[in-house]
C-alpha cells in the first residue's frame, strides 16, 4: 500500500459524481488509502461553477479542507479550474489546478508528487479547448455508493444557452468511443450492477462529432445488443434531441426506464428566445404529445429556471399555466442567477432577488402538486423495484423504471434485489406498496 491519505471531494452534476468514483476507484486500486474525515496528504477537489452559488460552494469547500490538512497536496480539477478569476481567488489554498480535459491527468500528477518528484508552479495544465476533439477517457472505471452506476459517455456542448457558461468551461461536443463505454457497462455489470445511467454534459449530441456520425439512440441500441444490463437509465436529454427513433426504442423495450428528463428552462416563448434555447413552447407540447402517444407509462421530469432577466409578472404566469398543461411528473426549480460572461448577464431587466424568490416559491408549490398528482395515479398499479437499502425498522426502498422512490415496509429485503410492488399510498417522500 502507498502510504498517502486520498481526500475526493465532489460538487456538482452527475458527470463530476462519474469522475470522482472513477478517480476513487482508481486511486484504491493502485494502492492508495481512500479517506473521508481522516487527515489528507492529497485532496482532489472537483468543483462545480454553474451557478454563482455552486461557485461560492466550491470555494468554501477547498477552503475548509486546507485548513483541515494544512499540508496537503490541492489539486482542484473540474469546471472551476476553467476560470480565471476563480484560479486568481485561490492561488494561495491550490497547488495545482486541472483543466475540465486534463482531469485524467490527475492520476500521473499524484504519482510524481508520492515519488517527490512534482514540481508544483509547473504542473497546472488549463484546458485551451481549440484543439479539443477527443473525449478525456479516465484512468479507472466508476463504481459509487449507490446500485445504479452512472457512465459518461459524452462531454462538452455547443447549444450556448445564454444564462449557461458550460460551453466555455467543458468545451466542445465529444462522445466516448462505443468499445469504451460497452467495456465499462460489462465491467459494472460483472461487479454486480443491474441498472445503467447513460450521462453526458449534453448527452443528446452523442456520436454527432464521430466521423462516421452515430446518435443517442444509436448507442442504446448498442448497448442493449451487446450487454446484459437489466435497467438503462437516460439522464437529461435536450428536447430538440429526442428522435422518433429514440421514441420508439423506449417504447418497444422494457430494458430501458420508462422516464425522460427534458429541460424545459422557460414556459414561455419570449423567454426561451432570449435563453436560446431552439424551441418554442408549441413545438415542446407537440414533443410530449409524442411521446406520451407512444409510451404511455412514461414520466416526464424537467429543469425550470424563474426569474430569467425580462420575464414580466405575464410571462411568469404563462410559464405556470404551461407547465401545469404539461403535468410533469417531478420539476427542479431554479432560480436564475447572473453569470459573468455569459449573455444573459448583460441582458436588462434583471429581476430583483425578491421577486424571483416569491415566483420560485409559486413554482415549487406547482411542482409539488404536479408530483403529488402524479404519485396518486401510481395508487393500485404494480412497479419492478430495485431495492437500495433498508433500515432497521425493516423500510425498504428503491426506484421503479418512472424514477419515483418506492417506499416499501414490513420485511428485510435485500439491496440490489429486484421486488414487484403494487402501490397503495403517497405520501411526501415517496409512494408506499407491498410486495406482490
Ligand atoms: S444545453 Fe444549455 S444549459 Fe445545458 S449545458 Fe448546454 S448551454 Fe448549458
Amino acid at each position: 500500500m502507498k502510504r498517502c491519505n486520498i481526500k475526493i471531494l465532489t460538487l456538482g452534476c452527475k458527470v463530476n459524481q462519474y469522475e470522482s468514483h472513477n478517480l476513487s476507484n482508481y486511486f484504491r486500486d493502485q494502492g492508495y488509502r481512500l479517506v473521508t474525515a481522516a487527515l489528507a496528504d492529497v485532496i482532489i477537489i472537483n468543483t462545480c461553477a454553474v451557478t454563482m452559488q455552486a461557485a461560492r460552494k466550491s470555494r468554501q469547500l477547498i477552503r475548509q479542507a486546507k485548513r483541515k490538512s494544512p499540508d496537503a497536496l490541492v489539486i482542484i480539477i473540474g469546471c472551476m479550474s476553467q476560470l480565471p478569476e476563480a484560479r486568481a481567488a485561490l492561488k494561495d489554498e491550490v497547488d495545482v489546478f486541472l483543466g475540465s480535459e486534463h482531469k485524467s491527468m490527475v492520476a500521473e500528477i499524484v504519482d510524481k508528487w508520492v515519488e517527490g518528484k512534482l514540481k508544483k508552479e509547473e504542473a497546472s495544465l488549463i484546458t485551451d479547448f481549440s484543439g479539443v476533439t477527443q473525449f478525456d477517457e479516465m484512468p479507472g472505471y466508476s463504481i459509487g455508493d449507490r446500485v445504479r452506476a452512472e457512465v459518461k459517455v459524452q462531454d462538452g456542448c455547443e447549444q450556448f444557452c445564454s444564462f449557461c457558461l458550460i460551453p466555455y468551461m467543458r468545451g466542445p461536443e465529444r462522445s466516448r468511443k462505443p468499445e469504451n463505454v460497452l467495456k465499462e457497462i460489462k465491467y459494472l455489470i460483472d461487479k454486480g450492477y443491474q441498472e445503467i445511467v447513460l450521462t453526458g454534459i449534453h448527452l443528446g449530441a452523442y456520436g454527432r462529432d464521430f466521423a462516421v456520425k452515430s446518435s443517442l439512440s444509436g448507442l442504446v441500441k448498442l448497448v442493449l445488443g451487446n450487454t446484459s444490463v437489466k435497467r438503462l437509465r437516460l439522464s437529461s436529454v435536450e428536447p430538440n434531441d429526442v428522435t422518433d427513433e429514440l421514441i420508439s426504442l423506449i417504447a418497444n423495450n422494457d430494458r430501458i426506464a420508462p422516464h425522460l428528463h427534458l429541460p424545459l428552462q422557460g414556459g414561455n416563448d419570449k423567454l426561451l428566445k432570449a435563453m436560446n434555447r431552439k424551441y418554442t413552447t408549441a413545438d415542446y407540447l407537440a414533443l410530449i404529445n409524442k411521446v406520451r402517444a407512444s409510451i404511455p407509462e412514461i414520466a416526464l421530469t424537467t429543469d425550470l429556471m424563474v426569474g430569467f432577466p425580462g420575464e414580466t409578472e405575464s410571462d411568469f404566469a404563462n410559464t405556470l399555466s404551461f407547465v401545469r398543461q404539461v403535468q410533469f411528473s417531478n420539476m427542479h426549480v431554479f432560480r436564475y442567477s447572473p453569470r459573468p460572461g455569459t449573455k444573459a448577464a448583460q441582458m436588462p431587466l434583471q429581476v430583483s432577488g425578491s421577486i424571483a424568490r416569491d415566483r420560485s416559491d409559486q413554482m415549487h408549490a406547482v411542482a409539488e402538486e404536479m408530483k403529488n398528482s402524479y404519485y396518486q395515479s401510481m395508487i393500485g398499479k404494480t412497479y419492478q423495484i430495485l431495492i437500495e437499502k433498508c433500515d432497521d425498522k425493516l423500510l425498504c426502498e428503491g426506484h421503479a423504471g418512472n424514477y419515483v422512490k418506492v417506499c416499501v415496509q414490513g420485511a428485510k429485503l435485500a439491496k440490489n434485489s429486484w421486488v414487484k410492488v403494487q402501490i397503495i399510498k403517497s405520501s411526501t417522500y415517496c409512494v408506499l406498496g407491498n410486495v406482490v
